[in-house]
């Protein structure tokens, strides 16, 4: 067995994902699985998202989606980004749907899929346009060139025109209009040019809950497919049901005296005689180091109890109090819920000053990922 385990529930994934196609409506969903589905391991809950209603799913890279494929998996596949010049063949044969948006990769791709065997599919294109993020994309002025550069070559189709929010988690902030506006004018120019788009989509998790402008066709849902709010505290007006629990198992107890220090630096010292529980869970597994001198908690028999001293790259260690029931053995929760009691990746994100996102993609290769069907 596993030192350190992710429980992650599918039958959550699966209620997300139907709530989401649920408010979303009749816009699709498609579901964002990249970097191993955010660390919830990416072919599982692609399998689970489409079940529960999802028709598309999205990877960043090239080798995302040729593991998707491997998986068994037989929906679209969107690749997020352009792919290196030395992908596009593994691309084509992922048969991904291909973001595009400089002339130079139309070329390579579209000499790509002319060199495929006579009768392949067309290659599906979807156009990136920059409305704002300002991470990639095409100017909205050379759109129109950029289409009828796609549309030049018979083995591409031109299937989107697609953007990405840069503050849709901040619901009170204008730039989101300000993109759906330059978004729209994109959409007008390719019409005045003739130019057909059958598929268009803008939102992520965030623009899908709040902004309902945003849906058009598609929504490109990541963060909420795994129970997580886009921000925290962020009132989404959907219930999430949480996805993933991380825990290990208690590997040593020891008390431990008053005024001794704990850890690499000593940067905790007992304020009383103790007990302290290790746990074999460590910052190569995701439990972030500052974390430690933080006091995040754990749980143990269903009761919190903080970390103290410095997290290490394997072990971590926990104030159990000098008068504690814990044995070597005992279940301890990072995140997720035991007994009455619960931590959320929220929970981690507020005390280090970041967003859920980071905390549930930092959970390390070495936890052993088990996907719970009930
Ligand atoms: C990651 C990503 C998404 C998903 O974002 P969430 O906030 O997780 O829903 C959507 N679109 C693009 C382009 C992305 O990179």
């Amino acid at each position: 067995m596993a030192r350190a385990w992710a429980d992650i529930s599918l039958e959550a994934v699966g209620a997300n994902v139907r709530a989401l196609c649920e408010r979303v409506a009749p816009a699709s969903v498609c579901a964002v699985v990249k970097a191993d589905g955010y660390g919830h391991g990416a072919v599982p809950v692609a399998r689970a998202a489409l079940g529960a209603g999802a028709t598309w799913l999205a990877v960043a890279q090239v080798p995302e989606a040729t593991a998707l494929r491997a998986g068994g998996i037989v929906a679209p596949v969107l690749l997020l980004s352009e792919p290196r010049p030395d992908e596009v063949d593994e691309a084509l044969a992922a048969r991904v749907d291909v973001t595009l948006h400089t002339d130079s990769l139309i070329a390579a791709v579209g000499r790509a899929a002319a060199d495929r065997p006579d009768g392949s599919p067309p290659v599906q294109v979807h156009l990136k346009v920059d409305t704002g993020m300002h991470r990639v994309g095409a100017a909205p002025a050379d759109m129109v060139a950029l289409a009828r550069q796609v549309l030049a070559h018979p083995e591409l189709d031109l299937r989107a025109v697609w953007t990405h929010c840069a503050v849709a988690d901040e619901p009170t902030r204008p730039e989101t209009a300000m993109q759906l506006e330059r978004y729209e004018a994109c959409l007008t120019d390719l019409a005045a040019a003739g130019i057909t788009v059958p598929l268009r989509h803008v939102a992520n998790s965030a623009a899908a809950l709040l902004h309902p402008a945003s849906r058009y066709d598609l929504v490109r849902c990541g963060i909420a497919i795994y129970g997580i709010a886009p921000a925290p505290s962020l009132a989404v007006g959907l219930p999430l049901a949480p996805v993933v629990r991380l825990a290990t198992e208690v590997s040593f107890v020891k008390p431990v005296a008053q005024g001794e220090g704990i850890s690499y630096g000593h940067r905790f010292h007992t304020e009383r005689d103790t007990v302290i529980a290790t746990l074999p869970i460590g910052y190569a597994d995701g439990v972030f180091r500052r974390l430690g001198e933080l006091g995040q908690e754990v749980l143990i028999g269903g009761r919190r109890y903080p970390m103290v001293g410095a997290v290490t790259m394997d072990q971590i260690m926990v104030d159990v109090g000098p008068h504690a029931e814990v044995r070597a053995g005992d279940e301890a929760v990072l995140l997720g819920t035991q007994g009455d009691e619960q931590i959320s990746p929220e929970d981690w994100a507020v005390r280090l000053g970041t967003i859920s996102y980071e905390v549930v993609c930092a959970i390390g290769a070495r936890v052993e990922r088990r996907h719970l069907s009930s």
